[in-house]
């Protein structure tokens, strides 16, 4: 039996043997502008030899400055721009300096100016009045040397353009961790991992969330895994996954079995299109989101989905405290069987009712007893007398408005405030409607069996100074309904 993987509650440490390098073919992009055709050829010829880090070098060439500017607003991702500095003007290249980075801003760039006339634009003067990165002048550049300024700027482009994205990638980690920390339901903070996940690979939110069902699980082989995982979030493109449970029966066995791996494994997994990621909330069950990446992940993008899977950790941990908490909270408060509030939040909720009552005079509390509920739990056993309980419960809380409060006081009994009620008639009403309804309606229990029941119920509407009394007048009432024969209101 292949053991699990023990939980690693960090931040898990990514694969860089999963990454799939930058492809052969993204070349260097380098522009030469000069107005002489000859320059271009020896350029050309030089240039087209070379290759640095398994990079080949692209050409484009431009014959003054103007044609430069064009190409520049228009291509992306130039590299090293080989500048002319007198062209249609005896400052055309310097001028297209000023361009490059105050008006196209673009400080990536490296410049490069190779002039045939130094006078013209003398190298000290040039290099501290102008953003360029070197200065050659044409007669002293020979093939070794251009080669050596062409592999150096692209070094140098490549450094600052990895550093950029760095900086991108971590203020976009700042901010999604930011709004992953206001999220605090589940539903919401799996959508939000998605899309935060998407916005950082720059790519559509298109994806799945899955969460591990149960970490003692013993897992054999990586096939056994889907019953140990649910799908709990997807987008559109991935609602039969939802159905399916990545059982591999809607055709997308290639992400289901990229999830699996990450669970089976505990570590991120990425291949040309997806990018399966293992979020470890510290609560034994891990969270997986694939992503469709659309693309390979360079090894930028891995150091820093590394900071940001564990931050992203992090803030679902404290999702899933927030709610734990939630449950825990609402646990305290109702009735485990019926879903109602409990005695304990009846007595708390009542408080400002009565307070308010006080003033307006408006306030009906009832006790409503189950007619010979033992009877129901004698003769067909006490699972059903719980479904006789959670019928009544059913019937309250649909029949009673928001404002009241409705309880399950103890046993059979239940409580309702009504701080809308004033006057007997009305509470005679309202709560004589309800024990007619209640004892129009079917109790289905198991074996398709229906059964009838009545309730007894005790009104009043005499203000007390505390709730207590106001429940003991109710019960008082209760108990005269039952000894008038039980099915009945009484009210006071
Ligand atoms: P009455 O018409 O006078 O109200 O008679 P009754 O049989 O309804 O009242 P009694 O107080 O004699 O019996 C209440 C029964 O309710 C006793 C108790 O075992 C049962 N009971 C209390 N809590 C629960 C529960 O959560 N589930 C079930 N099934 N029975 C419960
Ligand atoms: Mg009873
Ligand atoms: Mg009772």
């Amino acid at each position: 039996m292949i053991e699990k993987k023990p939980l690693n509650l960090k931040s898990q440490t990514l694969d860089l043997s999963t990454v799939v390098k930058t492809s052969l073919s993204t070349p260097w992009r380098i522009l030469v502008v000069d107005d002489d055709e000859d320059v271009h050829s020896v350029t050309r010829l030089i240039l087209t030899k070379i290759t640095f880090k398994n990079r080949p070098v692209e050409l484009l060439s431009a014959y003054s400055a103007l044609e430069a500017q064009e190409i520049l607003s228009r291509e992306k991702n130039i590299a090293v721009i080989l500048l002319d500095v007198v062209m249609e003007t005896d400052d055309a290249g310097l001028r297209l300096v000023k361009i490059i980075r105050d008006e196209l801003k673009n400080h990536e760039i490296r410049i490069i100016l190779r002039t045939g006339q130094p006078g013209q634009a003398p190298e000290e003067r040039v290099v501290v009045d102008y953003d360029i990165n070197d200065y050659k002048a044409k007669n002293e550049l020979t093939s070794q040397k251009l080669f050596t300024a062409i592999i150096s700027a692209c070094r140098a482009y490549e450094t600052i353009m990895s550093l950029n994205k760095t900086h991108r990638g971590l203020e976009k980690i700042l901010h999604s961790s930011d709004s992953l920390f206001k999220i605090q339901s589940m539903h919401e903070f799996a959508s939000g991992i998605l899309a935060q996940l998407s916005s950082f690979l720059d790519c559509q939110p298109q994806g799945i969330i899955c969460i591990e069902k149960n970490t003692e699980v013993e897992v054999e082989s990586i096939s056994c895994l889907p019953d140990n995982l649910k799908v709990i979030a997807v987008t559109e493109e991935f609602e039969c996954c939802l159905r399916c449970n990545l059982d591999h029966s809607c055709g997308h066995g290639e992400i289901a079995t990229m999830i699996k791996k990450a669970l089976y494994e505990r570590k991120n997994q990425f291949n040309e299109k997806y990018s399966a990621f293992y979020l470890d909330a510290n609560d034994n069950k891990a969270t997986i989101a694939l992503v469709y990446s659309e693309r390979e992940i360079d090894k930028h993008d891995l150091d820093l989905l590394e900071v940001f899977t564990s931050k992203i950790s992090i803030a679902l941990a404290n999702a899933i405290h927030y709610q734990k908490m939630v449950t825990f909270e609402k646990a305290a408060v109702t009735d485990f069987l019926t879903n109602l509030n409990n005695r304990r939040q009846l007595l708390r909720l009542g408080l400002p009712m009565l307070a308010l009552a006080n003033r307006n005079n408006r306030l009906a509390v009832a006790m409503v007893d189950i007619d010979f509920f033992k009877q129901i739990n004698d003769k067909y056993g006490h699972d059903v007398g719980d479904v006789v309980l959670k019928h009544v419960g059913k019937m309250l809380s649909e029949r009673f408005r928001s404002c009241d409060v409705v309880a399950r006081y103890g046993g059979e009994e239940f409580c309702i405030l009504a701080p809308s009620l004033n006057s007997t008639l009305l509470a005679f009403e309202l709560f004589d409607n309800f024990r007619i309804s209640l004892a129009n309606s079917d109790v289905q229990i198991p074996n398709d069996e229906i059964i009838k029941i009545t309730v007894s119920i005790g009104v009043t509407t005499d203000l007390c100074p505390n709730l207590d009394d106001m429940i003991t007048a109710a019960d008082y009432l209760l108990y005269k309904a039952k000894n008038s024969g039980r099915n009945c209101v009484i009210v006071k």
